[in-house]
């Protein structure tokens, strides 16, 4: 797999070049907070947006970004118009966003929400570039044709993801054969002690109210479904040479172990910071060196004690809907998606009930049969195939 074939003598010294695809969101902002507070360190080359202009153009313009690309090209017009004057070249549309991930870089980070951001996402690894991923849906949709990519370009995956960062802290490649299992932490949620009742009045300010993370509203969703525990173990699966079975969940309300790694001698390592995603950010944007980051420091002794508990499977039934689709296989996880940001987007439309997200994947991936995903077009036919289900499935419920 990808990771273990990261060659630990990339340059550092020298400034990066950075393309940031996503840079308004959560991710975005992370990353441009880091990069703000380390100017010497990066040259910002291309940044992208769906509509967000003004905030896209405020962010060229500090940065002396050479490009801002904006998904919806009815949003060009007021880039242009933030845009007047400096020499910051603009665009707009899909294309136009796969170019900016074409542009030449060092690093590029992949923090678009869904799976609109796959095709960007791919342009960034075929042109070989270090690819720094948070946008997991790439993965969970199209996994064996991201890695292929990424080895036939020579190029190289840094998971964004706190958990999977945390793995590749201290999964040892060398020694990849003696690891017994992983395990991946979650908070939880903000419905972690809610009774399957209490959860089917839940509102939607209910559920992006994170706990312990502050995030963008569809991956709030997830956390609260624990959707995005079920996405994240076939992100690790496709990370990490470790097979479905051997992926555990260990839920762990505190966010401060964000992985761990379970060795044939006994021995587990874990990675421990605050829940702040500064921290994996930081680490992805130096690797293979270290980088200051201003995030709060952990001090166990005022935590007092960390806590962890299995996952209620049969009150989140997210994360075996996912974990059977992966061991399903061809394409099951593209319907998987594409049924989920379907009932997210509902949900936060006010159009159905909370507990109705899962119900929506798990009738789809009943009616929707899958199959291997080779290319992009087999991605975009299965993917649309499964959202239209996951509409009339909605609409016949709503
Ligand atoms: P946000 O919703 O905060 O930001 C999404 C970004 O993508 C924005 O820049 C948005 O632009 C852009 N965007 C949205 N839709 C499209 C589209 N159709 N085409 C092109 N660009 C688009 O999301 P997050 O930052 O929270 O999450 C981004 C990814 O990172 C997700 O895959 C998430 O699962 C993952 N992730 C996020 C974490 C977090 O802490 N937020 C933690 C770990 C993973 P605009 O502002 O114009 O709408």
């Amino acid at each position: 797999m990808a990771l273990t074939h990261i060659d630990p003598q990339a340059d550092t010294a020298s400034v990066r070049r950075i393309s940031i695809l996503g840079a308004t969101g959560s991710i975005g902002k992370s990353t441009t907070d880091l990069i703000r507070r380390n100017r010497e360190r990066f040259q910002v080359v291309a940044l992208t947006a769906n509509g967000n202009a003004a905030a896209l153009a405020e962010l060229a313009r500090e940065f002396e970004a050479e490009l801002a690309v904006v998904a919806d090209t009815g949003a060009l017009e007021d880039l242009q118009r933030a845009l007047a004057g400096t020499s910051i070249e603009t665009a707009a549309g899909p294309d136009a966003l796969c170019d900016a991930a074409g542009v030449p870089a060092d690093l590029i980070v992949a923090g678009i929400v869904g799976a609109a951001g796959l095709d960007a996402t791919l342009a960034a690894v075929r042109q070989g570039t270090l690819l720094a991923l948070a946008n997991k849906e790439c993965l969970v949709c199209a996994g064996d044709l991201l890695l292929a990519e990424s080895e036939r370009a020579g190029t190289r995956l840094l998971p964004l993801d706190s958990e999977h960062n945390a793995i590749f802290q201290v999964f040892e490649a060398d020694n990849a054969d003696d690891v017994e299992k992983l395990i991946v932490t979650a908070s939880g949620g903000p419905f972690r002690t809610w009774s399957r009742k209490q959860m089917a009045s839940a509102t939607r300010e209910q559920a992006i109210s994170h706990p312990n993370w502050d995030m963008g509203r569809k991956i709030s969703v997830d956390s609260a479904t624990m959707m995005n525990k079920g996405l994240e173990l076939i992100e690790a699966a496709y990370l990490f040479p470790v097979a479905e079975p051997d992926i555990e969940v260990l839920v762990h309300p505190q966010s401060v172990v964000h992985s761990m790694v379970a060795y044939v001698d006994g021995s587990v390592l874990a990675q421990m910071g605050p829940p702040d995603m500064r921290v994996p950010i930081a680490h992805a944007l130096a690797w293979p060196a270290r980088m200051q980051s201003p995030a709060a420091r952990l001090d166990l002794a005022a935590i007092g004690s960390l806590d962890f508990e299995a996952p209620d499977l049969e009150r989140f039934p997210a994360i075996d809907l996912a974990r059977n689709a992966l061991a399903a296989g061809g394409g099951a996880t593209v319907v998987l998606n594409a049924a989920n940001e379907v009932a997210v987007n509902r949900f936060l439309d006010g159009e159905i009930g909370f507990l109705a997200i899962a119900d929506t994947v798990a009738r789809t991936l009943d009616q929707v049969n899958g199959y291997d995903i080779r290319s992009l077009d087999d991605f975009r036919a299965l993917d649309q195939e499964s959202r239209a289900v996951a509409q009339m499935l909605v609409k016949s419920n709503s």
